[in-house]
């Protein structure tokens, strides 16, 4: 007898947004500089047994700070779609820049997912130096850092699976500790790049972003996520608007907030 298998809807939330150029996307140069606006998602899988959150987002006040146009808490996102923040069990962290783990006080029945070379690094030697310092909020860093002495971290060194039919891999490359996150749906095995590939044009043209700590891991990511995505259409970018057109709506009534991936 086959064990049961459990299979995963998966969303994205849209919860911020901005203005940007292509030039600002890609690492090295971008010949054709022209508007290319960047959004900002969190994401969720369900089934039967598990509702797990992946990224946590960033709050007003930090949109504010950074000019970004912060369109809605991602937990209430989240809560349109029938989620309660104050009830999920685990929240997969991809990797620590500002705009995936603020908030992570709106979960406080969580346990946090992180790689552990993710956290290693962003409490060690290069941490605080300008290229890497601008990237993370150090609050939500010792937030965690607390979480950890809380007993609510769950590290992963490498690849892991969370529950049954889902699963992070480390890919490094945008950040030490970046994991992406494979998910098992109906219509086969979904890959959440997170900022592995923050627009289709990356993954799509093999073109790097342009913030980087390993730029071969980056290329390297890029591979792992075609190996593990069923096919290219079920890869979703970190970042790009694209991502709210080519799926539908969660629901009526969620045009332009959250879209059903499977
Ligand atoms: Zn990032």
């Amino acid at each position: 007898m086959t064990p049961e298998r459990s299979y995963f809807e998966v969303y994205a939330v849209r919860y911020a947004t901005r203005e940007a150029r292509s030039g600002e996307h890609f690492y090295g140069h971008d010949p054709h500089d022209v508007p290319m606006p960047m959004d900002y998602f969190v994401w969720a899988a369900v089934s039967e047994d598990h509702t797990l959150v992946i990224d946590a987002g960033f709050n007003a006040e930090v949109a504010a700070r950074r000019g970004r146009v912060h369109l809605r808490c991602p937990t209430d996102g989240l809560g349109d779609l029938g989620i309660d923040s104050g009830e999920v069990p685990l929240v997969i962290l991809t990797h620590l820049h500002y705009d995936h783990v603020g908030n992570l006080e709106k979960f406080p029945a969580a346990t946090f997912v992180v790689q552990e070379e993710e956290l290693k690094f962003w409490t060690g030697r290069y941490a605080g130096r300008p290229h890497f310092r601008s990237m993370v909020e150090p609050e939500d860093v010792l937030r965690l850092v607390r979480e950890n002495f809380a007993g609510r971290l769950r590290f992963v060194a490498g690849s892991e699976e969370v529950v049954p039919g889902v699963e992070v891999y480390r890919t490094g490359g945008h950040s030490r500790g970046l994991q992406i996150v494979r998910i098992r749906t109906l219509r086969g095995g979904v890959v959440l790049a997170s900022d592995a590939a923050h627009f289709y044009a990356n993954i799509e043209q093999d073109r790097p972003f342009s913030i980087v700590t390993d730029l071969a891991q980056m290329y390297g990511a890029f591979d792992l996520v075609r190996s593990l995505a069923d096919t290219p259409a079920h890869v979703v970018p970190g970042h790009d608007p694209l991502v709210m057109e080519r799926f539908p709506p969660a629901k009526e009534g969620l045009e332009g907030i959250a879209v059903r991936i499977a």
